[in-house]
């Protein structure tokens, strides 16, 4: 089934959408003009789009989900709100994989997202190019931000799917520290893991927005307290007191550079960490034994959070209804949910719910819902074992954690590279679950792009819980050494 857009829209997007937009698909919907903000504010000028999972009260909200179809919230999200009072101008709603399940944003009501790098060597026009995917499931707010149509975006990430995009479209995305960005109306996906995250043409500015955001929400019962903060960032910097390069302590983690890595991805990786050493950083070879089992962890419990979460979809509070045909009894109240999500949702979302309540069964439970729980633990504890500014502050420990955002370059949308049904798209996220499964701040940045493939490779620092500051200035650095 096919939303139509215009339709769904306030403003329809022909009269607004940049020309490049027909062909990259990342807006599906424009917000109505707005009054100019106050020029003192201080995101006054600075236009963001809002990943559809995001709620705005006026425009909809579809999770790019036929079930949220006509849904408009009646309020705008925490995150929202902020960014208004900040003077930001929200320009639209962005495409995404439904309800956030998805690596190549290809699981999209509103069609799939192509990804619009251009190279600056390039003079071919970007239109020209093979269509390949932006990634997901945030693809829409990554190829948004990388085609210049907004200064930055909102996207969210449960187990990747802000940097992943970050990462294949070539642009800084942010996860923060679970907790510390008000999810008050984000629409949820696996509570435990879900953030919202950022994306930016520079880290400065995905910045910019994070301190805007990074405040403590009543709202949100997951929102960490003021003392909690404070308390992260003041152990961060304590641990690395100068600020500077030549004192940063960056761990390297072997199990991130595994043999399927593609070449095209480490070789600019392992130059990023040359230059930095260069400049004066130390590289600490750190092992991470736990990473092989975080990606079956990271998919049983997300399946099994979103299993329930989603049960509200039922056809009778929230959503689409599809009623019996025509002529025929009104049927039970099962056969009115069996009708409505068999319609409302997609193929991936569909396996997703089965999958995750099949784990919470009475059967499976020990054995797939409880391992998985043991496996997070485990996750937490290896980071914590390696950071000096982490719970177990080992005095040889390090500040930061450096490592490829995605296994590879971006994949083709047609052709043997599309294979968005298998495996292969989940194994995409085994570079990124673990710090999603820890709750810990993940910053992708652009690397130079160089060699024979051509296409953007992000590199991921990692830091302990609460210490953005650290993860940022660190990808500052990154963007310095160039
Ligand atoms: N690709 C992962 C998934 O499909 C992560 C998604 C996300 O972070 N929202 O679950």
């Amino acid at each position: 089934m096919r939303v139509d857009v215009a339709r769904l829209c306030t403003r329809r997007l022909s009269s607004w959408r940049p020309a490049k937009d027909a062909t990259v698909n990342a807006f599906v919907c424009a917000a109505p003009p707005a009054a100019p903000t106050p020029a003192h504010l201080p995101l006054h000028n600075v236009s963001v789009g809002v990943k559809d999972m995001i709620c705005t009260s006026d425009m909809p909200t579809t999770s790019s989900s036929a079930m949220l179809r006509d849904f408009t919230p009646p309020f705008d999200a925490t995150v929202v709100r902020l960014l208004r009072e900040a003077g930001a101008d929200i320009v639209g709603k962005l495409n995404c994989d439904e309800f956030g399940m998805g690596s190549l944003n290809v699981h999209s009501v509103h069609g799939p997202v192509v990804n619009p790098f251009q190279a600056a060597s390039d003079s071919a026009p970007w239109v020209d190019r093979e269509k390949r995917s932006a990634g997901g499931s945030s693809g829409g707010s990554a190829a948004a931000v990388a085609a210049g149509m907004c200064d930055a975006a909102l996207s969210t990430d449960t187990g990747g799917s802000t940097r992943l995009p970050a990462s294949y479209c070539g642009v800084v995305g942010l996860k923060p520290s679970y907790g510390l960005i008000s999810r008050w109306g984000v629409i949820s996906f696996a509570d435990s893991l879900d953030c919202v995250g950022i994306m930016a043409p520079s880290v400065a500015r995905t910045k910019h927005i994070f301190d805007t955001l990074n405040v403590p929400d009543p709202k949100d019962p997951t929102s960490a307290p003021e003392a909690a903060r404070h308390e992260a960032a003041s152990r961060a910097a304590r641990a690395w007191p100068s600020a500077a390069l030549s004192a940063l302590r960056i761990g390297v983690p072997h199990e991130y550079f595994p043999a399927e890595l593609s070449a095209a991805v480490a070789a600019p990786v392992r130059a990023a960490l040359a230059r930095l050493r260069a400049h004066g950083a130390t590289l600490v070879p750190v092992s991470l034994p736990a990473t092989p089992y975080a990606l079956g962890a990271y998919y049983v419990l997300s399946s099994a959070e979103a299993s329930s979460n989603l049960a509200r979809y039922s056809g009778v509070h929230f959503g689409l209804q599809v009623p019996a045909p025509a002529g025929t009894a009104p049927g039970t109240t099962a056969s009115t949910y069996a009708r409505t999500r068999t319609a409302g949702f997609g193929a991936e979302v569909q396996k997703r719910v089965l999958l995750g309540a099949y784990a919470l069964t009475a059967d499976a439970f020990d054995n797939y819902f409880l391992q998985a729980q043991r496996v997070r633990r485990l996750v937490r504890a290896d980071f914590a074992r390696v950071f000096r500014a982490g719970a177990d502050a080992p005095g040889d420990g390090v500040d930061v954690l450096l490592h490829p955002s995605a296994m590879r370059t971006a994949p083709r949308l047609h052709g043997s590279e599309a294979d968005t049904d298998g495996l292969d798209t989940y194994v995409q996220d085994v570079l990124t679950v673990p710090a999603s499964l820890a709750g810990l701040p993940a910053l992708s940045v652009p690397l130079p792009v160089e060699g024979d493939d051509g296409w953007p490779v992000g590199v991921s620092v990692v830091g302990p819980w609460g210490a953005e500051g650290v993860v940022l200035r660190v990808g500052e650095f990154l963007e310095e050494v160039r």
